[in-house]
């Protein structure tokens, strides 16, 4: 019983595959033949130079990233990103728009201000972040270096499902994608930057991944700190200075892992059966539970519902516990309930939890 595995509905950090876990098991006192654990390599040596190389290799066959992006495994969370996105792509006087669809592009814009002369060209605060706007209607400042936008908001269960495009020619779309990070294909070439936290979808927290288009590199403000400038990072393979070594090899064996899965076309599918599964409980029970989102952009990673009688918000949690589904507790800037479903959790998780939704609303209905 003390050894035994509960679903981990937790926003992140997230539940991982248990074979991962496992794999990283066997290997962690000594790293294939290196005599030492990854936690004790050098970062310069051979054996590190493989793991990273290899996950790099692995990421861009997921992602079918072109040969004219770098990869880059960074620390400081996506949070750090919010300020090197404008550091690195304009200069303190410059446009960049921001499109607010939840609180994670909020903080973005935020940490922008201090950086550049960001604009919100559309917000979804009026409608409690339960949508993503019409892209025709954005009034998109001409001038803008970038649009920024969350791919996906972890807190407020809003995800894009196709992206907009940068009225300026010049101009990129850079995204957060923290909480979709390889959850599904996605076409990078639209995208000037994409960054993550590896720890909902892809690894332990203390990795970041940044995904930059070429030519974006090498030009940051000058008062950028050496480690937030993307040019140090690509010149030196992410190793200019000591990376999250372990982070970064957990990343690559969930790389694998997906890999082996059939890639993010299957993946996709999975987490497209997981979200069914769930929205068409929330949607069918007569009320007893809702999910404000607007259909059309329903998170297939994070799901958050309110119970008609939130008096039984405590029970519910305490309950759904007792069975081993752990972390379904709300965001505290939202309340209710949210279900984060990510990669790693099994569609069994995701059936337990229905079964379990079911049978409270029948006895408390
Ligand atoms: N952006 C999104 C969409 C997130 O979900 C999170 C964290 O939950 C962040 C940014 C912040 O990430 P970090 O904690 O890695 O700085």
């Amino acid at each position: 019983r003390a050894q035994e595995r509960v679903f981990n509905f937790a926003a992140g950090p997230a539940t991982l595959p248990e074979t991962v876990l496992r794999r990283a098991q066997s290997e962690l006192h000594v790293w294939r033949g290196s005599g030492m654990s990854v936690m004790e390599m050098s970062h310069r040596g051979k054996e590190f130079k493989s793991i990273i190389e290899k996950a790099e290799s692995d990421l861009r066959t997921l992602l079918q990233i072109p040969s004219e992006y770098s990869v880059l495994f960074l620390q400081g969370g996506a949070t750090t990103q919010f300020a090197a996105v404008p550091l690195n792509l304009c200069s303190p006087a410059d446009a960049v728009d921001y499109i607010i669809t939840g609180s994670w592009s909020d903080k973005a814009f935020k940490e922008a201000q201090k950086f550049s002369k960001p604009t919100i060209i559309w917000s979804g605060k009026p409608e409690k972040y339960t949508k993503v706007p019409s892209f025709e209607a954005l009034q998109q400042n001409p001038d803008a270096k970038y649009l920024h936008i969350c791919a996906n908001e972890t807190i407020h269960g809003v995800e894009y499902k196709n992206y907009p495009t940068p009225k300026n020619p010049n101009a990129v779309l850079v995204a957060d994608m923290s909480s979709n990070f390889c959850s599904k294909p996605v076409d990078v070439s639209k995208f000037g930057v994409i960054y993550a936290g590896a720890q909902k979808n892809v690894g332990p927290s203390g990795v970041t991944i940044v995904i930059i288009r070429n030519d974006l590199i090498g030009h940051a403000q000058e008062s950028t700190p050496i480690m937030l400038d993307y040019k140090i990072h690509a010149e030196n393979n992410s190793l200019y200075n000591t990376p999250p070594c372990y982070g970064i090899y957990m990343c690559g064996l969930v790389f694998e892992d997906l890999l082996e899965q059939g890639g993010l076309g299957e993946v996709e599918k999975k987490n497209v059966k997981k979200a069914e599964v769930l929205y068409n409980t929330i949607d069918g029970s007569n009320g007893f539970y809702k999910c404000p989102v607007e259909k059309s952009v329903r998170s297939l990673m994070n799901v958050p519902f309110t119970l008609e009688k939130p008096e039984l918000e405590g029970e519910f949690i305490k309950e759904a516990a007792k069975e081993n589904m752990v972390q379904l507790k709300g965001h505290r800037s939202v309340g209710g309930m949210r279900a984060s479903i990510y990669n790693a959790m099994p569609l069994a998780g995701v059936q337990k939890l229905v079964a379990f939704m079911k049978d409270f609303q029948a006895r408390h209905a």
